[in-house]
């Protein structure tokens, strides 16, 4: 019987998921342990041999999550929307692979009540994270979502995938010219970007903060530092915030529920992640 779980990626060294995981595992009973596997591309190929022959599953992150594609055998609706995975079962040899921080994300606006079922979104930035977000809010009705980034390209090609998975309208807009337009006709704004992240916590995009109006929610798909400046400015507003912890924590707890087919531990595994981040915030 295979005992082992892990996540696949290069660099590893701040990962939080082997903390939320281990402390799953843990209060699930189960005596399985998940490691850092890290790999270069130059190692990729082997560490993929030996991941299927004594794994019996993995998370991705970068740079491997749309990489890894060609090895899975069978790709889950979510990832393939997505254009990446982050979460794999080896059954029987074969490797299943979905993506979870979609979910995870929607997942941490429901646990609060949010539905984004007919909400108005902008997006900023348009890489990978902002994918997976954004083709699960179309998935999940929302009414409009609007990109706002550096690269029209980049843009234009999310806003073709929306359309494809689902009939969210949306246009993109250019980062730069954002500072002068009014942000007030939004229910909600995501930063899926990582500016004002560790330890570039004083960055904040130039962004119309005073167009803002009460009952809108700003949304940091960033989780350390914990409140970003970009929250803050939401703060002194009155508007509602949600960091990006819950998100980690979501998608994690759907890489669970993906291995076992059971509810994820979630308290234990927000405590574990609670904990480290306290232990990193002394650094
Ligand atoms: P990514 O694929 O590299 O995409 C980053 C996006 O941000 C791109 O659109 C990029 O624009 C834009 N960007 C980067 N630097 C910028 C700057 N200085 N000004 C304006 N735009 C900038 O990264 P990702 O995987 O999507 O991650 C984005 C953020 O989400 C990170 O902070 C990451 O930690 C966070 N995240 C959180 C979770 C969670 O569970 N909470 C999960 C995934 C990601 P260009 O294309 O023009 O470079």
């Amino acid at each position: 019987m295979k005992n082992k779980l892990g996540i696949l990626g290069y660099p590893l060294g701040h990962s939080l998921s082997p903390v939320m995981h281990e402390a799953g595992l843990k209060a699930a009973g189960m005596d399985l342990s998940y490691d850092k596997i890290e790999a270069n591309y130059y190692e990729l190929q082997e560490a993929m041999h030996h991941i299927k022959e004594t794994y019996l599953g993995f998370n991705v992150t970068i740079p491997y999550k749309e990489k890894i594609m060609p090895w899975i055998d069978q790709v889950w609706p979510e990832a393939r929307a997505a254009g990446a995975v982050n979460t794999v079962r080896i059954d029987k040899g074969r490797l299943l692979g979905t993506n979870t921080d979609g979910k995870g994300y929607l997942r941490s606006l429901r646990e609060r009540g949010i539905d984004p079922l007919g909400r108005r979104f902008l997006i900023l930035g348009s890489g990978g994270a902002a994918r997976g977000v954004a083709t699960a809010l179309v998935s999940a009705k929302a009414a409009s979502i609007d990109l706002a980034s550096r690269k029209k390209n980049k843009g234009h090609n999310l806003l073709e995938i929306l359309a494809v998975v689902g009939s969210a309208g949306g246009s993109w807009l250019d980062l730069k010219t954002l500072a002068d337009k009014d942000l007030s006709a939004y229910d909600i704004i995501i930063n899926a970007t990582p500016v004002g992240m560790a330890p570039r916590d004083k960055d904040c995009l130039d962004l119309p903060f005073d167009s803002l109006r009460k009952g809108q929610i700003l949304s940091d798909l960033i989780y350390q530092p914990r409140q970003t400046r970009f929250l803050q400015e939401g703060q002194a507003r009155g508007l509602t915030l949600i960091n990006g912890l819950d998100m980690l924590l979501y998608q994690g707890a759907e890489s669970f529920e993906f291995w076992f087919d059971q509810p994820a531990p979630i308290q234990a595994m927000r405590q574990a992640l609670e904990d480290r981040l306290g232990e990193l915030d002394e650094d």
